[in-house]
């Protein structure tokens, strides 16, 4: 079992502030979770009964997703996920707090392809996906990654628009930004702001681990 930290939305805030002066005490707020691998469903009659809040992470294949779970939640999240036969299912975990209590549920969903999507963001999709997102009523936040190397892309905006038509809440988050420095990385968050029509774009880098602690204050916040 891997065993984890997150910070609390408040944590963060306090984190924030005093980080710079004072790490231990930054350190003593985090939340410690572990990461339980529940089951991966194929249909949606496998979806395991709905409880702790739940955030659902969307991506076209190769974003990096496995790798931004594998910062998040432990590596055990990422191999499951990987598994070949699990990478056309959803992967359900468990994120335990110290007396062993769900405190929240990772729904990693199956990479999208590069294939242009056509007629409903389902395309290329098992069909079991759609429904799971229209309808999970413990789906608190879909977290979709765009690759902050790649311009917008259609089969994002698509997923996007369908969410906010679906009155979902979602966060944007740009993987690998530790490959841009500088009028590079600003250029291409505003080129992709404005591609997907995002008022937010959280830049993260499972490499460095930029961004990791804004991520969760907003997974928190969506499950609080
Ligand atoms: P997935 O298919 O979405 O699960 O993507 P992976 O997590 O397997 O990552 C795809 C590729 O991008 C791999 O070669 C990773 O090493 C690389 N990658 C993922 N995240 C980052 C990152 O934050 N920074 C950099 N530089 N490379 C990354």
């Amino acid at each position: 079992m891997t065993v984890i930290s997150a910070h609390s939305s408040r944590a963060q805030s306090h984190g924030l502030t005093l980080y710079a002066q004072c790490s231990s005490l930054f350190f003593a707020h985090s939340m410690r979770y572990t990461t339980q691998f529940l089951l991966s469903a194929l249909a949606a009659a496998q979806f395991p009964a709905p409880g702790a809040p739940e955030i659902a992470f969307l991506g076209r294949s190769n974003v990096g997703k496995s790798s931004l779970l594998n910062k998040l939640v432990g590596e055990k999240a990422a191999k499951v996920s990987q598994t070949p036969g699990r990478t056309r299912a959803i992967n359900f975990f468990a994120l335990l707090d110290g007396s062993q209590r769900q405190k929240l549920v990772f729904a990693d969903l199956p990479g999208y392809g590069y294939a242009k999507i056509s007629k409903s963001i389902s395309a290329g999709w098992p069909e079991f996906i759609e429904p799971y997102l229209a309808i999970r009523s413990t789906l608190k936040l879909c977290v979709c990654l765009v690759d902050s190397n790649v311009p917008a892309q259609e089969s994002d905006r698509r997923l996007i628009d369908w969410l906010r038509g679906e009155g979902r809440d979602f966060a944007v988050v740009a993987t690998k930004i530790d490959r841009l420095s500088g009028n590079q990385r600003t250029r291409n968050l505003l080129a992709l702001r404005q591609g997907l029509e995002l008022d937010e774009l959280l830049p993260v880098s499972a490499k460095t681990g930029y961004g990791v602690k804004e991520l969760w204050a907003r997974i928190e916040a969506a499950s609080a």
